[in-house]
């Protein structure tokens, strides 16, 4: 039998404010266990949250970005269940009236456009976390109340490259938005992958099933991927699909059953009476509409059309708002955007990938990564020469000097004087008199290897419009 896979993603992303989304304790990672507290966050007797406006901008900012509908009727809801990292015994979400409806994100895979529908986007806060150490277990409740956007797509995916594709484009959006820093190691983004196979053709979807803990974009492919092979082989078996929520085991790579799926009514959501319904106008939502940037996938079609760069280039090159910027800043110096994409794409972003280093920080800066492109088309100088001059500023030699500073401190000016060519090319013509022999009898593919020669005399300083044209001339006995 043919099956198909659907699949649906479930993704949290924690916002990047500065305090917790119903108290005014801090948000930042990695401070002493339990001192990121108060007691709203511990849920004490008494305490009242208060909503923080920056969550409720980020929440209609994304929710622009991603084309939903924004509801200006929103309530917040308790989601009640019990687990030692909840002190009040229940999450505060959004449930019938989520801040966010119906939206879509549009993304390549494998160069072809796709599109996934979003369902809803909701508020809510995080919770605390367990470390377990053998006969006892801590709670560490820096984390509980810190903000999140929940965003769930339709079930509009159909492999796992789709999966990992959509999850990478919306890591994208948010980080281009600004509110979520998209880091999967520390948890800033989570995702669970609801999965479910059918026979292709069937209308009717399959029982799904919720795999959790997915924290990186290799581990959702492969997790959706050994997911896919366990339910077909459990429906040839003649069994049936349990509805369960899954975690994966990296390690081992394969999925666990957990726990038997909640539904909705085991949660008995109830509006928080602690806090009012928030109303929002229209002003309040085109204020934030107002701040949406460019987003990627936008930029990546301008770059395109205006670049005249290949799709490919062109998503790679607006991966992140920095990137994008840098590109068009080294553009400006070169005037050549394939010149220039090709040395980002092949040198920058390996020396960055090396260096475990963000665009930002990246030790060769885009005028004169710019300078490098341009003075080469110019003939002014050589691939080589720029090669090096590239390496030595990555290595951090050079730094926040100008191309042309370092060509005239290190001497490495071009030679384009005529006569010292000349005197090269001789030398090199004298010595090779059975190469000069073939190249005459036809065999012009050792053109190149009498620049090389030259070149190499040369230390890579030779003008090579100048050594092209006067080796031709030479070659041919002139
Ligand atoms: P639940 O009420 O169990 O949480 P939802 O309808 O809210 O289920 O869907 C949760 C996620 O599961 C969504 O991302 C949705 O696209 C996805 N989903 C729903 N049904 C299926 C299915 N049959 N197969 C795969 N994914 C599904
Ligand atoms: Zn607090
Ligand atoms: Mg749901």
């Amino acid at each position: 039998m043919d099956f198909e896979a659907v699949i649906g993603l479930e993704v949290h992303a924690q916002l990047l404010t500065k305090s917790k989304i119903f108290c005014s304790c801090p948000t930042a990672f990695g401070h002493g266990d339990n001192e990121n507290v108060c007691p709203v966050c511990t849920g004490l007797p008494g305490a009242l949250p208060v909503l923080n406006k920056q969550v409720v901008d980020f929440a209609i900012l994304t929710g622009l970005a991603l084309n939903c509908k924004i509801q200006k009727h929103n309530i917040f809801a308790r989601k009640n269940y019990f687990y030692p990292d909840l002190p009040k015994g229940y999450q505060i979400s959004q449930y019938e009236e989520p801040i966010c409806l119906g939206g879509k994100l549009t993304f390549l895979v494998d160069g072809n456009e796709m599109t996934v529908g979003v369902t809803r986007i909701h508020m809510e806060e995080d919770a605390g976390k367990n470390t377990h150490h053998g006969e006892f277990s801590l709670v560490n409740l820096n984390r509980s109340s810190v903000p999140l956007l929940e965003i769930v797509s339709e079930p509009d995916m159909r492999t796992p490259k789709q999966a990992g594709e959509y999850l990478r484009a919306l890591r994208s959006v948010l980080l281009y938005l600004g509110v979520c820093d998209g880091n999967m190691d520390e948890g800033s983004l989570r995702c669970d992958a609801n999965v479910s196979v059918r026979t292709r053709g069937a209308e009717k979807f399959g029982t799904k099933v919720e795999l959790k803990n997915i924290n990186s974009f290799r581990f959702v492919e492969k997790a959706i991927e050994y997911e896919i092979g366990r339910q077909i082989d459990l429906i040839e078996q003649g069994q049936k699909i349990v509805q369960e929520t899954r975690l994966y085991d990296p390690d081992k790579n394969r999925t666990v059953g957990m726990r038997s799926k909640e539904e909705a009514h085991d949660y008995r959501y109830f509006p928080d009476p602690d806090l009012l319904p928030l109303r929002l106008s229209d002003e309040w939502i085109d204020g934030v509409r107002k701040q949406l940037p460019e987003l990627p996938y936008e930029k990546m079609n301008r770059f395109a059309t205006q670049f005249g760069l290949p799709r490919y280039d062109a998503q790679i090159l607006t991966q992140s708002r920095d990137l994008a910027q840098y590109f068009e800043t080294a553009v400006k110096r070169s005037n050549n955007p394939k010149g220039t994409s090709n040395w980002i794409m092949s040198e920058l972003l390996r020396v960055l990938n090396d260096q475990k280093k963000e665009v930002a920080d990246s030790p060769v800066n885009a005028d004169q990564l710019g300078d490098l492109v341009r003075l080469i088309d110019q003939g002014q100088m050589s691939g080589k020469i720029a090669k090096g001059i590239f390496e030595d500023l990555a290595a951090g030699k050079f730094s926040n000097k100008t191309v042309e500073q370092i060509v005239k401190e290190n001497g490495l000016v071009q030679v384009t004087d005529t006569k010292a060519i000349e005197a090269v090319i001789d030398k090199i013509i004298a010595a090779n008199a059975g190469q000069v022999e073939q190249y005459r009898s036809g065999k012009d593919k050792l053109f190149g290897f009498f620049v090389g020669q030259v070149m190499k005399e040369m230390k890579g300083q030779g003008s090579p419009t100048v050594v092209n044209d006067l080796l031709k001339k030479k070659l041919k006995g002139e």
